[in-house]
C-alpha cells in the first residue's frame, strides 16, 4: 500500500516536472518570441554575466566596444587532428529528465549535421556550463574558462531554443545584426521599444558567406520588441515574406557552421 503511494507521489512528481520542458501552451511561439517573453524583466543574480537580449559579455565595458567578440579576438572552439571540433559541456543536474533530453537532443542535433562534437567535461580549460539561471542566454563563441549558457527550466528548454544558444556560444550572433541586413529588412525604429532599440545595432558578424536567411534559428520574430505591437522589422522588397519563424536551424545555419569550422563530410576531398 505504501509503496503504491510513494510510485503516486512519483508518478504527480513526474508529471509536474514534464510540463517544464516544451510546454505545450509556448511550443508553437519562435524562437525569438520564447527568448524575449523568458527574459523580459529578469533580474540577474549574483555570479552572472553581464547580458543583453541573451547575449552574455564578460562585462560591460566589452559590451560598450559594440563589436562581436568574435570578430575582434577570435572566439572559435579548437579543431581537433581529426577534424572534429570537440567542445566540453557540462548540463547541471538541476534539470529534469525531460528538460535534460530535450538539451542533449539539440547537441546532437548539431553533432549530427557538422563536426562539432559536444564532449562531458573533464580537465578542459574552457568549457559551456548548461544550467538554469535567470533567462536564456549564452556567450558568443568560447571563452577559454566555464562559461555559463542559461536555458531557464521556466520557459528556455525548447529545441529551437537550445540549438539558438548553441549556436550563439559556437560563434554565431543574431541574422538581423548582420551589416548587410539593410538590404533584406528595414528596421521600423518608431515601433521600438525606447530602451531596446540597441538590439537592432549593426555588428560584424561571421556570415561565412552565406545569404541573409529570414529562416536562419538566429532571425528573430517580426515585433522584436516592439512597443506598440506593430513590425519592428520589416522584410525588404517583398513585405510580406515570413521572418524569424524557425522551428529549427535552417540549412544556411548549417552551412556557416560547417564553413567556421571548416567541417569536411567524409568523401569530400579535403
Ligand atoms: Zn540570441
Amino acid at each position: 500500500m505504501s509503496a503504491w503511494k510513494i510510485s503516486l507521489g512519483l508518478l504527480a512528481v513526474l508529471l509536474v516536472s514534464s510540463t517544464r520542458a516544451e510546454d505545450p501552451e509556448d511550443v508553437e511561439l519562435s524562437v525569438s518570441e520564447i527568448i524575449e517573453k523568458a527574459n523580459k524583466n529578469v533580474v540577474r543574480g549574483p555570479g552572472e554575466p553581464f547580458v543583453i537580449d541573451d547575449i552574455a559579455y564578460g562585462s560591460e565595458e566589452e559590451y560598450e566596444r559594440n563589436a562581436d567578440p568574435c570578430t575582434t579576438t577570435g572566439c572559435m572552439w579548437e579543431k581537433s587532428g581529426d577534424g572534429n571540433v570537440y567542445v566540453p559541456y557540462k548540463i547541471h543536474e538541476h534539470y529534469s529528465d525531460r528538460e535534460e533530453s530535450v538539451i542533449l537532443r539539440g547537441l546532437k542535433s548539431i553533432e549530427s549535421v557538422s563536426c562539432i562534437r559536444f564532449i562531458p567535461r573533464t580537465h578542459q580549460r574552457g568549457w559551456i556550463h548548461i544550467l538554469s539561471l535567470n533567462g536564456c542566454y549564452s556567450h558568443v563563441g568560447r571563452r577559454g574558462q566555464e562559461q555559463s549558457l542559461s536555458l531557464n527550466r521556466q520557459g528556455c528548454v525548447y529545441h529551437h531554443t537550445v540549438q539558438h544558444e548553441l549556436l550563439h556560444a559556437l560563434g554565431f550572433n543574431h541574422e538581423q545584426t548582420r551589416s548587410d541586413r539593410d538590404n533584406h529588412i528595414k528596421i521600423l525604429y518608431e515601433n521600438i521599444q525606447p530602451m531596446m532599440t540597441y538590439n537592432f545595432d549593426k555588428i560584424e558578424t561571421l556570415n561565412q558567406g552565406t545569404p541573409y536567411d529570414y529562416d536562419s534559428v538566429m532571425h528573430y520574430h517580426r515585433t522584436a520588441f516592439s512597443k506598440n505591437k506593430e513590425p519592428t522589422m520589416v522584410p525588404i522588397p517583398d513585405p510580406d515574406v515570413e521572418i524569424g519563424k524557425a522551428r529549427e536551424m535552417s540549412q544556411n545555419d548549417i552551412l556557416r557552421l560547417n564553413r567556421l569550422y571548416n567541417c569536411v563530410k567524409k568523401g569530400d576531398s579535403p
